[in-house]
């Protein structure tokens, strides 16, 4: 036990009653004499806890990680073991609770092991067994992508209702490693009302200021938060513990209460009876905080209640520490990328083929597949993080999960695409239209212009398509990228882009986990070309180093400012990390990244340790930086880990320099991390404001498709307003036949639009993430041009079209 309080007389009087108790115990005769020695010690345990003592909401729970040092598989062993022991326990003990906090953990038990899952059931009736969380799994939440957090939700919740009758209002994430800015705005849409986790307790910079305040999202959505001051979610309830609560809990001078979560996790069982018994003993002590058995959502109600104006934090929860998960095992994180936009086609061109033609749209698929691609979102399977045996078994998975998916897609297109009689139908499923062919929508195939092409000048090559001349030298490096339409050159005066960079990689402690600041204090340029030279449109560029390969194609696509890289690497380094350079010729104040339905503003200097912390970063399918009237984008259709550093030239000119981080070599949990084959693409688009950054993003991550046929398609919706995006267009899954679309404000502004539907049109009805009508959400009339909308910067919208 730990005391803080060395001047009162409880001090003196506890260790005077452990020695009568000690005194009275008999060690030849404990059993005889325990008694006496208990009634030694009844005085000061009878003395209640100060009226002002902290409270302590205790709640019994057991991280399980879905998949870690173990695959998958193990999981459902762990889950059945510590679902048999918390619901024995719940026999002994009346007052004891239980939070279980993945609903994929609990579909195994009811398929694998149904008498187990029937006792979680009965226990959920008499309020022990707590269905928590809202979430399928607990995710990853940097990488994954928005609309699979909005499946997250939609999946966890809905089992949690079908299988348990509740409501679940909790997004319960102790592990995860950060937690981007669009998710109060998901939680609210989810019906979530509170968010839990602990983990920024292992920033390894900065203290975070608060354990329970309101957080405020990317579109200006707050949800009240905590991070239990004790600062682990594998509590033993002990003295200790609840005394470092107290200890720890920043918000004391207008709060006092606290959350424990308390239990062995990983298979380890859950909470024992010691726990239980130290929760009891615990509950009313003076000199110590109060502790109370008790539901999340009831230690949420008080806590907002009596910290109803709580502070405030904005912008998205970065961790700081293991920013390496942005990187390790590429493949599993292509296998994420792959899955989600193919979903969306698959959804989008499945829904498509049941309005115009009534073919079958595929629930049952639909369902189980997103429910695989959510499963391998995890926190140690998308972030690289577990064991090489996970990692190849996810790639395996995901093969299968395009084999389909592309299955569903070409069952839709040929629906679609009408007769063919030699000629082709082009389908974009991208948000805007492109090369003639609309948004959600297919057109007969026309002459594609080629790509620029490059010409030899002197010993560089040129490649020019009227709107970018981009120049690469004898080394194969990007010497000059020239804006011709702004007049301006792209990067930063005798700078070379896309320079590839190898840097040691030696982690202090988690190897796959993280990357330290000083990793950057060694560097290697890979210069030294093996080959360049004209190829397929543009410029070939092959480097060896070490037992490693790149080729590199460049090329310059027509009518666009953009350079593409597309990059083969046969990669055998060990304890390396690989970046790409583009020192660009920009006074940037900050990058903005593309998060889950939106982007995130993020400093480029490092005035406070906030800022210098965050030396790596993520965005999705775009990093975009500029100035007042100019900018520049990178895109990529792999890549999370970025870092951005400044410097002012001495012409007085600032190069900003943004790198991709491409492939890492740690060898623990898995020696064989990233060894192997590996094709990535990314652009450096040029002249590009937030529009073009976002359209780009989607251009590289959804090709069109060329299939036999003659029919025109025409959008099943379409939104008039350039930034307002359209993510998701399905059938209704409660199979109504109604068309369900998710759109966005995607540039940070508010947007007037009109949403058309491609049928007609009887109501417009605006929904939650799980499709159920929104009580507050105003009324949509449906005019004769469509549905007219009003978008506040980021606001995500869900609607039920009903035909
Ligand atoms: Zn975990």
């Amino acid at each position: 036990m730990e005391f803080r309080i060395p001047v009162s007389p409880r001090r003196w009087q506890i260790l005077s009653a452990i020695e009568h108790a000690l005194d009275a115990i008999d060690l030849q005769d404990v059993g005889g004499t325990a008694a006496a020695a208990r009634a030694a010690l009844t005085g000061v345990l009878a003395a209640p806890a100060h009226a002002s003592a902290h409270r302590i909401s205790a709640v019994g729970h057991a991280h399980i990680d879905t998949a870690w040092l173990w695959p998958l598989r193990e999981t459902v062993r762990k889950v059945a073991r510590t679902v048999s022991n918390v619901t024995q326990l719940m026999d002994e003990h009346p007052e004891f609770q239980f939070v279980m906090s993945q609903a994929q953990q609990l579909a195994w038990l009811k398929e694998h092991r149904p008498e187990v899952y029937a006792r979680a059931q009965e226990k959920a009736k008499t309020g022990q067994f707590l269905p928590t969380g809202s979430l399928w799994v607990e995710p990853d939440t940097n990488i994954t992508g928005g609309e699979s957090l909005a499946r997250q939700f939609v999946h966890g919740k809905r089992f949690y209702l079908e299988e348990f009758g509740v409501e679940t209002e909790e997004m319960w994430l102790p592990d995860t490693f950060g937690y981007n800015a669009a998710l109060p705005q998901l939680m609210k849409l989810a019906g979530v009302k509170w968010f839990l986790t602990q983990k920024m307790s292992w920033n390894t910079t900065n203290k975070f200021p608060h354990h329970t305040f309101w957080w405020e999202g990317i579109d200006g959505t707050r949800i009240f938060s905590h991070f239990p001051p004790v600062d682990t979610y594998n509590s033993d309830m002990s003295g200790a513990d609840v005394a470092r609560s107290v200890r720890n809990f920043q918000d004391k001078a207008a709060a006092n209460r606290s959350l424990i979560p308390f239990g062995y996790g990983d298979g380890g069982g859950g909470p024992t009876r010691e726990m239980i018994a130290r929760a009891a003993r615990l509950a009313d002590l003076e000199g110590s905080a109060k502790v109370v058995v008790e539901p999340p959502a009831a230690f949420f109600e008080q806590a907002r209640s009596e910290y109803a104006d709580a502070p405030v934090w904005v912008g998205e929860l970065y961790l700081e520490f293991h920013r390496g998960t942005l990187t390790s095992q590429l493949a599993t994180k292509q296998g994420n990328r792959r899955s989600e936009h193919l979903l969306r086609e698959a959804e989008l061109w499945a829904a498509t083929a049941a309005v115009r033609h009534g073919a079958p749209y595929p629930y049952e698929e639909l369902d189980r597949l997103w429910k695989t691609v959510l499963l391998h979102q995890f926190h140690d399977i998308l972030p690289g993080s577990s064991i090489g045996w996970v990692h190849r078994e996810a790639e395996e998975t995901y093969a299968e999960v395009a084999r389909e998916l592309n299955g569903l897609v070409g069952t839709a297109l040929t629906a679609l695409a009408g007769p063919a009689s030699g000629s082709t139908v082009v389908f974009n499923a991208a948000p805007h239209a492109r090369d003639g062919v609309p948004a959600f929508g297919a057109a007969p195939a026309r002459e594609t212009p080629a790509p620029a092409g490059a010409v030899v000048a002197g010993d560089s090559f040129v490649l020019d398509n009227g709107l970018l001349r981009v120049t690469v030298d004898a080394r194969g490096l990007i010497t000059s990228a020239y804006d011709l339409s702004a007049g301006r050159e792209a990067l930063a005066p005798g700078s070379t882009a896309n320079l590839l960079q190898l840097h040691q990689d030696f982690p202090n402690e988690w190897d796959a986990w993280d990357i330290e600041a000083f990793y950057r204090n060694t560097v290697r340029d890979l210069t030294e070309p093996d080959e360049v030279a004209l190829a397929e449109g543009g410029v070939r560029v092959v480097r060896t180093f070490g037992a490693s390969r790149i080729e590199q194609l460049l090329t310059l696509p027509a009518g666009v400012a953009r350079i593409d890289i597309d990059t083969k690497v046969d990669w055998h380094e060990r304890e390396k990390l690989l970046k790409a350079a583009f020192p660009l010729d920009v006074r940037a104040e900050y990058t903005s990244a593309e998060v889950p339905y939106g982007h995130v503003n993020r400093p480029t200097h490092t005035n406070t340790s906030w800022d210098a912390a965050k030396f790596e970063v993520c965005a999705h399918r775009f990093l975009h930086i500029g100035e007042r009237g100019w900018g520049a984008a990178l895109v990529n259709d792999s890549t999370y880990g970025h870092d951005v550093t400044r410097d002012v030239r001495e012409d007085g000119g600032t190069t900003t320099t943004v790198r991709l981080s491409l492939l890492r070599a740690p060898r623990f949990p898995d020696p064989e991390a990233d060894q192997g084959s590996h094709r990535l693409r990314y652009s450096l688009v040029v002249g590009a404001d937030i529009a073009d950054a976002v359209r780009e993003g989607y251009r590289l991550n959804l090709p069109e498709r060329s299939v036999a046929g003659s029919a025109e398609v025409a959008p099943l919706v379409t939104a008039d307003h350039p930034a307002v995006v359209i993510e998701a267009v399905k059938l209704a899954d409660d199979r109504s036949g109604d068309v369900v679309v998710r759109l966005y404000e995607s540039h940070g502004g508010r947007a007037e639009a009109v949403l058309t539907a491609g049928f007609p049109l009887a109501a417009v009805e605006e929904t939650d993430l799980l499709e159920r009508r929104l009580p507050e959400a105003g009324e949509h009339v449906v005019a004769d041009d469509g549905v007219r909308l009003t978008l506040r910067p980021f606001q995500i919208l869900t609607l039920r079209l009903s035909r």
